[in-house]
């Protein structure tokens, strides 16, 4: 599949008469297979641009495609993943995992089934019967990947998702994302306002500014994985990219 941003704008009313412009001009396509970082400060648009790609807002002007089509919807090809993991507290994980299924018309059988095919990408095959608020920030982050993932989705929208866990529990989550995008395939969409996270990850860093929101530059990261933080090459171009913050 591929993505197709085209000369977006987005504004949002602000106040009674005032619009406050928030995507200018955005280009940028996502190719299949591509785990693409957005990378960019806080507020510089990052989650407006998600959201329509998801099909959750529209453009102002400019258009969203996918795969050619204009997006206008919401769709099981495009599944988000945002910062709270958004679990049903009253669900067990497994019950959590197999919802959507059961959304798509899978029955309950085959429902549990696949969600337990997830649960166990990420790690998870023996909580099934676990309540989230006795999981862990990382295992409900692990729940809501599983529970995207088993959409079977063409598309992974992450919404800074790994933002509000620790630096060691962020580690192990990378790890465990890049092997599952090796595993599957996946195109990824994966939103930062962290550069490490960015260059650790992705095959391809699209750097946002602000005010408004644009796409100032990109990188494309040469670099084999599993990534070691102190290459060098990855020290420099985390360097170059911070340069471009400033
Ligand atoms: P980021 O994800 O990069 O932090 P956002 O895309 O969330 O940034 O927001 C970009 C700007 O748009 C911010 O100034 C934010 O306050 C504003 N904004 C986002 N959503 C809305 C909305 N629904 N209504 C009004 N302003 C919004
Ligand atoms: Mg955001």
């Amino acid at each position: 599949m591929q993505v197709k941003i085209s000369h977006v704008e987005k504004t949002f009313a602000k106040g009674k008469n005032d619009t406050l412009h928030v995507l200018n001009d955005i280009d940028m396509t996502i190719n299949e297979g591509d785990f693409v970082s957005l990378l960019g400060p806080s507020g510089c648009g990052k989650s407006t641009i998600l959201n329509l790609i998801a099909g959750l807002d529209s453009p102002t002007s400019g258009g969203v495609f996918v795969n050619g089509k204009q997006v206008n919807k919401p769709g099981n090809d495009r599944v988000v993943v945002f910062q709270e993991a958004g679990l049903f507290p009253w669900m067990n994980v497994l019950e959590n995992v197999a919802y959507g299924l059961k959304l798509k018309g899978f029955s309950n059988q085959k429902s549990a089934e696949k969600a337990r095919e997830g649960l166990k990408m990420v790690h998870l095959g023996n909580f099934s019967t676990a309540y989230p608020h006795e999981l862990s920030g990382g295992m409900k982050q692990r729940v809501a990947i599983a529970r995207a993932l088993v959409m079977d989705p063409d598309i992974l929208l992450m919404d800074e998702p790994f933002a509000a866990l620790d630096e060691q529990t962020r580690m192990v989550l990378h790890k465990e994302l890049l092997e599952i995008w090796a595993e599957t395939g996946k195109t990824i969409l994966f939103i930062t306002h962290n550069i490490r996270e960015a260059v650790m990850l992705s095959n391809r860093i699209v750097l946002m500014g602000t005010r408004p929101g644009r796409i100032k530059k990109e990188f494309i990261v040469q670099a084999a994985l599993p990534r070691d933080p102190a290459d060098s090459y990855l020290v420099d171009l985390e360097r170059r990219i911070m340069k471009e913050l400033e």
